[in-house]
This record gives structure tokens, sequence and C-alpha cells, in this order.
């Protein structure tokens, strides 16, 4: 299989220091797919030490030109690889061959051609006119500038999208960058590296990648004072590591985090089909793993029964099974550490009273693969552990609620406030209660805010910043007032 197991250090494919690897286990069936470099300490040094040297001595920090021309031929690059990554994500994340062609592979790599029109065009410069203050005339102008060394570490759940999302607005402000991909899917990341060695002109530092076993190797991107911003998408329970070892150095940090996402049906709605839809696919198209999920139905007590049987009859219409036939709407979860999480979940929501009525179990006739069936309970409250902590796996929770207020209020009864979904027979009811919804997108009636022109991110505990979009962009900028004597 294409693939790259080298780190990218300064403009190389090189081996760990010390040469050790790691093993790459294919989620579907849990066979070993190959080995990654297995990074040390001093290869994380010598990764800032290169996006420092490029940042401080280069032109990329200054030459929109260069950037451009690099990021064109890593976009072209990639959509020659379509295949290559495509095949690669199905054997490293278990995604299905349907998720590659939208969610997983092809729909991240807009974010390149986004971001060069935005580098392109962007005002750099703004002048403020002059001013009489202070006894003296003076010509004021801004510019901004990129942020300078940015350490991006990014989870394994849909790698590509986060990697490029990550790096992609970074590199178009003219920060240099050192990648740390998740520790299970370390060959997405590592071919990024594979593709702008050998088919771009990026400067050598620019762009380093770098893989290692241990989740926390990279913390050493956290403390160290020639990073000048951590993005970070994972765990809020590691968001806050992060930001406390940022706070070491005051560094700028920009975190993705958890979510525990509410889909409201309002009661005029007619039929729940499309509301079954959007939660059932939604939660196959990456085995529950995504973090922007509505994995809390909020369905009016006057039609909880219709509704829950409605959306268990289309989960049990989307079986798991093998990623790489082409008809598979659902693959495994990452691991069996992520699996035996899940079947955690579902243990406490039945020991805390709520009940299973589809799923809640592996599929049976699969002897291999981290498998776990679509999973709907009902008859929960929103207090329980089931509806307060992110699951990230194929569970969805049905609450049920009295009004609006009543829906609002549940909504909003989270640590987290990331995404969300509202369903009614009126836009504009819709659209009024998803305003009071706290988090930082939200679908009317099926409606879809992924995009690389749509600023993504989490109110509250689910993050700090926006993703994607002008937003996105102006995360890596920093902001210089200049003055002169007219
Ligand atoms: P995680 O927090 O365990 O790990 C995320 C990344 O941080 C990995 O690369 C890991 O190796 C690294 N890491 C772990 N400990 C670290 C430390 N002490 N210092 C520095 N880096 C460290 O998350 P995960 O299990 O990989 O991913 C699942 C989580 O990610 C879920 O909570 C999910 O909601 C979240 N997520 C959020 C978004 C978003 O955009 N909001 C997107 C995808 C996933």
């Amino acid at each position: 299989m294409w693939h790259e197991e080298r780190l990218f250090i300064n403009g190389e494919l090189r081996d760990a220091d010390g040469g050790a690897t790691f093993d790459n286990i294919n989620p579907a069936t849990e066979e070993v797919i190959g080995v990654s470099a297995d990074a040390s300490q001093q290869d994380f040094d010598d990764a800032i030490t290169a996006a420092r040297s490029a940042f401080d001595l280069g032109d990329w920090s200054t030459d929109v030109s260069l950037r451009v021309r690099c990021l064109e031929q890593l976009h072209d690059a990639l959509q020659d690889h379509v295949e290559e990554l495509s095949a690669l994500t199905v054997a490293e994340v278990g995604a299905t061959q349907m998720a590659c062609s939208s969610i997983q592979v092809v729909e991240p790599l807009k974010i390149i051609p986004f971001y060069i029109d935005v580098a392109q065009n962007y005002e750099w410069r703004t002048d403020l006119g002059i001013s009489e203050t202070l006894g003296g005339e003076c010509q004021r102008w801004v510019e901004k500038e990129p942020v300078g060394v940015l350490a991006a570490i990014t989870p394994w759940n849909v790698p590509n999208q986060i990697n490029l999302a990550k790096i992609i607005p970074a590199l178009a402000a003219g920060c240099s960058v050192v990648l740390k991909p998740a520790p299970d899917t370390p060959w997405t990341g590592l071919a990024l590296g594979k593709l702008i060695a050998e088919h771009t002109d990026f400067p050598p530092g620019v762009i380093n990648i770098v893989t290692a076993s241990d989740p926390a190797a990279g913390s050493i991107l956290t403390t160290d004072d020639r990073v000048d911003m951590i993005s970070f998408t994972g765990s809020t329970e590691t968001g806050k590591k992060v930001m406390e070892a940022a706070s070491g150095n005051i560094t700028k940090v920009f975190l993705e985090l958890g979510g525990k996402s509410a889909l409201i049906v309002l009661d005029d709605v007619e039929d729940f089909s499309m509301v079954a839809a959007t939660a059932a696919f939604g939660m196959a198209t990456v085995c529950g793993q995504g973090c922007a999920l509505s994995t809390r139905l909020l369905l009016p007590h006057s039609r909880y029964e219709e509704a829950v049987e409605a959306i268990a009859n289309m989960m049990g219409a989307v079986p798991p099974g093998d990623p790489s036939d082409a008809g598979t709407m659902m693959g495994p979860l990452i691991s069996a550490r992520q699996r035996d999480r899940v079947e955690r979940y579902v243990q406490s929501a039945i020991d805390e009273g709520a009940k299973v009525v589809c799923g809640g179990k592996r599929p049976e006739g699969f002897n291999r693969g981290f498998f776990y069936e679509p999973t709907l309970i009902t008859d929960v409250d929103n207090s329980m552990t089931v509806a307060q902590e992110e699951i990230f796996g194929p569970v969805l929770v049905a609450i049920p609620f009295d009004d609006d207020d009543d829906a609002i209020r549940i909504a909003n009864d989270s640590i987290y406030g990331l995404s969300g979904a509202v369903f009614s027979g009126d836009d504009q009811r819709a659209i009024s209660v998803a305003k009071r919804v706290r988090t930082g997108t939200m679908s009317i009636n099926g409606g879809v805010w992924y995009g690389a022109d749509v600023p993504f991110g989490g109110y509250k505990q689910s993050g700090i910043g926006r993703e994607m979009g002008v937003a996105g962009f102006e995360e890596h900028l920093e902001t210089k007032a200049f003055s002169k004597p007219t």
C-alpha cells in the first residue's frame, strides 16, 4: 500500500532518531499494516528548530506568491493521490469508502484553494489616516503578520480533514508548522510529508511532521518557548492539559475540543424520516466518532414513541461492515480502547435505568475488528452520565422535553457547546430556537454547515477560536500598529 513511514523534518524524510518504530493497526482487521517512525524528544526538538529557522530566516512569512505556489503544488499532488490516500484512510482509520469520497478525503482538499484565495486577497495593511494625538501629527497604519511557529496536534477520527484544517490556514498566513498526528493515525499525517517532499517547493522547515507512539510525546510542543501558537484538536481533558502547559510561556492556544450536541425535534415536524436519516447516517459516517455529531436527541413528549421508532428503524438499516467494501456505510471504531469506552458508557446507561432499544452490543458474525452496533438509548434524563459525557462512538440518547423553552434549557445544560440541529415544520421557529442554543454551529432542517468557508468551533468547554473560514485564517495572524510623523 502507498504510504510513508518516515518523519518529515527540515525538508527531509528521515527515520526517527535511534530508528524506533511503532505498529499501525487496521481497526477492521486488527492486523498490523506496517510501521511508523517513533519520534524521540530530539526529533521534536529538531522539528521546532527547523520551523523556527524557516520562519525567522526564510522568505515564507513575507512572500505570499511563494506560499501560493507551494500550496497549489500540494493541492495538485493530493488530487493526484486521492485513490492512494483513500486506500490508506480505509486501512488506518477504518473509514468507509463512502466517507472517503466525502468528509474523510475528498471534501477536505477544498480547504487548500479556499485559503490560497484568502491569502491572495487579504487586506494585509489597513491605513488609519493622519491623526493629531498627544501634540504630534502622525500617519498611522495597521499590518497583519503571521503569528510565527505553530504546533499543530491532531486526533485520529477524521485525520485528513483535521490535519489540513490545522496546517493550511496557518501556512497560507505565513506561519511555519510542526504537525503531530495522533498515534492511531500516523500514515495520513506522514503522507502529507511524502507529497510535500516529492511534489512541492516548500522551503525546508516550513512544515514538519512528527509521529510518536506515546500520545503525550508531543507535549514538548506545548512548553517550548520557540513555539508561538498551539493549535490543538482533541478531547477537552487533554485540551485542559495543553492550556495549562501553554500558560508557562503565555503561548497562544487555539482549541477544538469535545461535544455533546443536541438534535432538537420540535412538535410540528410532519414526519420523522429526515430526522431519522440525519441521526443515523451522521453517526454511521464516522461510527459516531465525530466531535460535532448530534448525539443527544431531544424529542417532544407528545411524539416521543413515534420519533424513537423511526430513528431506531433507520439505525437498524446501517449495520457495520467491512469498510473496504464499497457498499458499507459504517466501519469499526478506531481501537479496542475506544470500543471498551463505548461499552462502559452503554452499561452505565443501563445501570442508571435507561433502556437500549437498538444495538448495544458488538455485531454478530465478526470475529475480529473493533465493530459496535449503532445504538439508541431511551428513557434518558439529561443528568445521566450518558447524556453529559462524550462517548465518541455510535450511541445516541433520546431525551424527552415539554416545550421549546424546555428543549433549549436541556440543550444548553451541558459543559459543551460545539454544534447542534433543529427540525421543525416552520423554518423561522427552528431558527429562533437555534439562536438560543449556545454552540458554534447549528443545522436548520437538515442544512449542512460544513465547508472550507464556514468557521467551525465551540462555546464553553468545546474550545477557543474558530477553524476554517476567514476566521480560521485570522487566528494565525498578529496585529501590528505603526505610526510616523507626517
Ligand atoms: P486526545 O485528546 O486523546 O488526543 C488528541 C491529540 O493530543 C493526539 O494527537 C494525542 O497524541 C495528543 N496528546 C495527548 N496527550 C497530550 C498531552 N499531554 N500534550 C500534548 N498532546 C497530547 O483525543 P483523541 O482521542 O485523539 O480524539 C478524540 C477527541 O477529540 C474527542 O474528545 C473529540 O470530541 C475531539 N475532537 C474534537 C474536534 C473538534 O474540532 N472540536 C474534532 C475531532 C475530535
